[in-house]
């Protein structure tokens, strides 16, 4: 196994400018080991209630992804999380986040989990991030994300979980209002002086961009003509750099760049559709065929 996840699985109801959706697969474990299977073998850990349907983990084990740590609370209710999106996809709105099974959950990693090599953080309770990283045995890279519900609800132990994990990637609204600070320069600096080596900030339409020590690198989004919706993008994002930094083995700052453009080809899927139906139907030929087109939006020659 390369890749260790704890994070949320979620039913949402989503509403866009283009259409809406109810009770639908998703969460941030869901979207990113979806996404990081195409690259390398991930195992997940999250916890859902007994509502959560048998073809749900059914689609997740087809990816190959190992679902022995998910947990199902007998008579529980799944997570819930509620949201809406303007013109601008770029800013959620949170109608409501019911956490339910999330309330009591205590993240207990498998035995013979311990030991994987990357582990990614998945937006869900700092606190909860920091007993899953009390688990894990010498990880070689560990990286996390988290959303404004926690930078309100629990910034300082947030601020330790940023101690502990080498790449934080988080979306530039959140890195804005953690670091208390408008400019993405000023917050990006304050964000590293807690401890990461990398941050990738994400910045939805309009790409990523990698702040690395002295080091910026800019990466562009993909212009799509049709979204539908951005849920998960992130998350989608997240799990293309992991799954590419597990497959390759590599966490220089080279492959780290390379990774953000995986990532922000697997994100430029995910909002073709609702939940995770562009995902199911994706082939490696159309991600590798995605990528070259990166390539050619960014290419420019000398003078
Ligand atoms: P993204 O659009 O990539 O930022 O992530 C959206 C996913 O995050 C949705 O599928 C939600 O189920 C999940 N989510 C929303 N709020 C929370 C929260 N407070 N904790 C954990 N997961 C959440």
């Amino acid at each position: 196994m390369d890749i260790l996840v704890v994070g949320s699985v979620a039913f949402d109801s989503v509403e866009t400018p283009f259409g809406k959706a109810e009770e639908v697969l998703g969460g941030s474990a869901t979207y990113f080991s979806t996404s990081a299977s195409f690259f390398s073998d991930v195992a997940l850990v999250a916890v859902v209630g007994d509502d959560f349907p048998e073809e749900h983990k059914k689609m997740l084990e087809a990816r190959n992804i190992d679902i022995r740590g998910l947990q199902t609370v007998p008579g529980g209710k799944t997570f819930r999380w509620k949201g809406r999106y303007e013109y601008d996809l770029n800013q959620a709105h949170t109608l409501d986040t019911q956490l339910n099974v999330f309330s009591d959950f205590n993240p207990t990693i498998p035995e013979d989990y311990r030991d994987i090599p990357y582990v990614f953080l998945a937006n869900i309770d700092p606190e909860l991030q920091m007993e899953v990283l009390e688990q894990v045995k010498n990880p070689k890279l560990v990286a996390c994300d988290t959303m404004n519900f926690w930078i309100e609800g629990k910034p300082e132990a947030l601020k330790k979980i940023f101690g502990k994990t080498e790449l934080v990637i988080i979306n530039d609204s959140e890195a804005r209002e953690f670091a208390g600070n408008a400019n993405l320069v000023k917050a990006a600096a304050k964000i590293l002086a807690c401890g990461p080596k990398t941050l990738i900030v994400k910045q939805g339409e309009y790409g990523a961009l990698m702040f690395s020590g002295s080091s910026v690198f800019s990466a562009p989004a993909y212009p799509l003509e049709d979204i539908f919706d951005p849920t998960g993008a992130g998350d989608c994002f997240a799990g293309g750099v992991m799954g590419y930094l597990a497959k390759t083995g590599d966490t220089s700052e080279a492959n780290i760049r390379r990774a953000i453009i995986v990532g922000s080809v697997m994100a430029s899927f995910n909002v073709e559709a609702f939940s995770l139906n562009r995902l199911k139907a994706l082939t490696v030929e159309e991600i590798s065929l995605r990528y070259g087109e990166f390539r050619q939006l960014t290419h420019f020659e000398d003078l």
